[in-house]
């Protein structure tokens, strides 16, 4: 799995940004600390979320449906606010026509 260490940085070149960058640390100069070992997506430790809404409904309360993005595609149990949003985000991307001509 990925992790945050991977994600490109861009370089802060102009004088005005290495300016703010001293005042934001209070002038400290040399290298940083090393980032955290985190992988950027953690799976939800929800019991059930992200299961198929067929039979019955996951055990933990407040589970919300949510559909696919095409017809026919299969709703699925998500926990109610971040996984929820996530899946509802990706729904929405995935209904986006693709454009003709586009960069592949
Ligand atoms: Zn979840």
């Amino acid at each position: 799995m990925p992790s945050r260490r991977v994600r490109p940085r861009i370089p802060e070149t102009s004088a005005a940004q290495k300016a703010a960058a001293q005042a934001w640390n209070k002038g400290m100069v040399g290298q940083g600390r090393p980032a955290e070992e985190r992988p950027a997506f953690e799976p939800c430790p929800v019991d059930g979320c992200a299961t198929p809404v067929v039979g019955r409904r996951p055990p933990v309360a407040g589970m919300v449906q949510v559909r696919g993005s095409a017809d026919g595609a299969a709703a699925h149990w998500y926990c109610p606010v971040r996984c929820a949003a996530i899946a509802r985000a990706r729904a929405e991307l995935r209904a986006v026509p693709d454009r003709q001509g586009g960069e592949r």
